[in-house]
């Protein structure tokens, strides 16, 4: 029996955490739970796995949780926290061994930090925190000999090629991209691309910014820096390669020439569950891969004059310092302003450009306080760019 806590547990990949845990009601218990403000979501996964403590986002949502809780009556009432405070109690109960970081963005720095400085496992699926901070983030994880297990599909693809050799024999890891729907739009088309449109994922159904972070390819971007970190290698042993069925889910290639992938249906219930029950394989009776099915498989590169996002990212893991967390800041307010139609689809990689052009700071991040400082400087600065040129 595992026991852990999920921070975002209403979100898509919470939900699909607690379906993983609802499968093997033996193998986990559930100490703690962090969500926002949806507390309809929340009353009932406290009614189903019975936590210790849960977490919202602030006194308002508490609240509201607490009268829903008043209406079933043999319910066991947890401890309910809030805010930052909330989130790390949650993410550092003495019971949790294993935390999953499923929060999106970069609130889910303090409490991940804080889980790994207890000796947590963590169950990794917010990947802009390792986008941001990823040298921070893994040299906490090693001094306190704690395992990051990637969620994020590729990610966890790769960490179960890996054990197929040793990491000196790895010639490049291949991660594997759906292209998004606009793979086959000439620039003159991308012009035209509505939020609506964007948001049509072709295989995997997922939150909103990813979604469109995918379309731009900035997603891909982010997890080129997620696995330079993940994995400790150095960027040009790292490529891309769009494959849009989406059935391998990424790859490993060694020196003597041996490709290893990692392929199966495009169901995230597959990496959370290879995430919890590491490093054992544990019987599943989902749905598997039938290869008669499958029709084709096609691989390709990606063009970056189409996705500049990609590019803007490979940059920035290449200069390091503040640019990747300028990277995630700039690319996260444009990406509001484009969902709430202000801004055109194509003015996103041009708004990331102008801010990693300016933010040309060598500077390198010791602390998280210093890392989120430096975070809200680049969001109101980028907004004072948009508000200024582009609304
Ligand atoms: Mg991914």
């Amino acid at each position: 029996m595992k026991t852990l806590s999920i921070i975002g547990s209403t979100g898509s990949i919470g939900r699909n955490c607690l379906h993983v845990i609802e499968e093997f009601p033996h193998d986990f218990r559930v100490a703690g739970l962090a969500a926002g403000r949806n507390t309809a979501l929340l009353a009932e996964q406290i009614e189903q796995f019975r936590p210790q403590v849960v977490s919202l986002a602030d006194g308002a949502a508490a609240e509201a949780l607490s009268q829903r809780l008043q209406c079933i009556p043999s319910i066991r009432r947890p401890r309910i926290v809030t805010g930052v405070d909330g989130l790390t109690e949650v993410a550092t109960h003495p019971e949790a061994e294993l935390v999953v970081s499923a929060i999106v963005g970069i609130h889910g720095l303090v409490p991940t930090f804080a889980a790994i400085d207890c000796g947590k496992a963590i169950a990794l699926a917010n990947k802009e925190i390792m986008v941001v901070a990823g040298e921070l983030l893994t040299a906490t994880a090693k001094r306190n000999q704690v395992d990051i297990l990637p969620v994020d599909s590729e990610h966890n693809a790769i960490h179960q090629c890996l054990r197929a050799g040793k990491r000196d024999e790895v010639r490049q890891v291949i991660l594997t991209a759906s292209g998004g729907p606009f793979r086959s739009f000439s620039p003159a088309m991308m012009k035209d691309v509505t939020p609506a449109m964007a948001l049509n994922h072709p295989t995997w159904n997922m939150g909103r910014r990813i979604t469109i972070d995918s379309a731009t390819m900035m997603n891909k971007g982010f997890e080129v820096l997620e696995a330079k970190w993940l994995f400790d290698l150095p960027v040009d042993k790292i490529s891309v390669l769009i494959h849009p069925q989406s059935t391998v889910h990424s790859m490993v290639e060694y020196r003597d020439g041996s490709i290893i992938a990692q392929m199966g249906v495009t169901d995230m219930r597959h990496p959370i569950q290879y995430a919890l029950t590491y490093p054992e394989r544990v019987a599943s009776a989902r749905a598997c891969l039938d290869f008669r099915a499958v029709q084709k498989l096609e691989f390709m590169q990606p063009d970056l004059n189409q996705f500049p996002c990609l590019e803007l990212a490979y940059q920035a893991a290449r200069k390091l310092g503040a640019q990747p967390c300028a990277l995630n800041a700039a690319d996260e307010v444009a990406v509001e302003h484009f969902l709430s139609g202000s801004i055109q689809f194509l003015f996103i990689p041009e708004i990331v450009r102008r801010m990693l052009d300016i933010s040309q700071s060598q500077s390198n991040f010791s602390t998280v306080p210093e890392l989120l400082q430096y975070d809200r400087a680049v969001r109101k600065e980028t907004r004072r760019l948009i508000e200024r040129d582009y609304l």
